[in-house]
């Protein structure tokens, strides 16, 4: 069991770096890191995160996409350790939808991302993966990788009127309230 680690905000240096490879996965170290942002991304109502966003500046992300308060409409996965993942490739088609970050607090973006991707990465038992993913996992995916590269969903906001705060989000997300 993991417990629950501080998430760094925007204007902290290590979300604008580019991080390391992981080499030891096997790692007691990277295993416990694994297992604690598992934690710290369940109690924040996340649908991912990435290691430099508890300023561990290491290629390593969670995507745990599920129904969520934050999320109403998420698709619905185990929680699962990403590391050192890369894109190989990408449909020419992209989508634009509405991305938040736990790093950035009550604002939301429109951020057009490739529709599918093909990814590689290792699980945390050391195994290489690669598969396909499509929808709102590939948009997870695309900004938790992102994060690796210290680059943060409003680098990729095309204009300021695709900029929202978290108050009117859930407002066009529940008409009725
Ligand atoms: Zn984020």
């Amino acid at each position: 069991m993991g417990s629950r680690l501080s998430i760094i905000k925007l204007g902290h240096p290590i979300l604008g770096q580019s991080s390391s490879l992981i080499e030891n996965i096997q790692d007691g170290q990277t295993q416990s890191l694994i297992d604690n942002l598992i934690v710290t991304v369940a109690t924040a109502n996340g649908v991912g995160i990435a290691a430099p966003q508890v300023a561990i500046s290491q290629r390593l992300f969670i995507v745990a996409s599920r129904p969520n308060p934050r999320y109403p409409h998420a698709p619905e996965m185990e929680p699962t350790a990403m590391i050192n993942p890369k894109i190989v490739e990408n449909s020419t088609e992209m989508v634009k939808d509405w991305e938040g970050c736990l790093s950035v607090p009550g604002i939301r973006g429109l951020v057009p991302r490739y529709q599918w991707i093909n990814v590689e990465y290792t699980d945390r038992n050391g195994e290489l993966k690669d598969k396909r993913l499509v929808d709102f996992v590939a948009r997870i995916f695309q900004h938790e990788c992102d994060h690796l590269d210290g680059i943060i969903f409003l680098d990729r906001v095309e204009n300021s009127q695709d900029l929202i705060s978290e108050e009117e989000y859930q407002r066009l997300q529940n008409p009725k309230t």
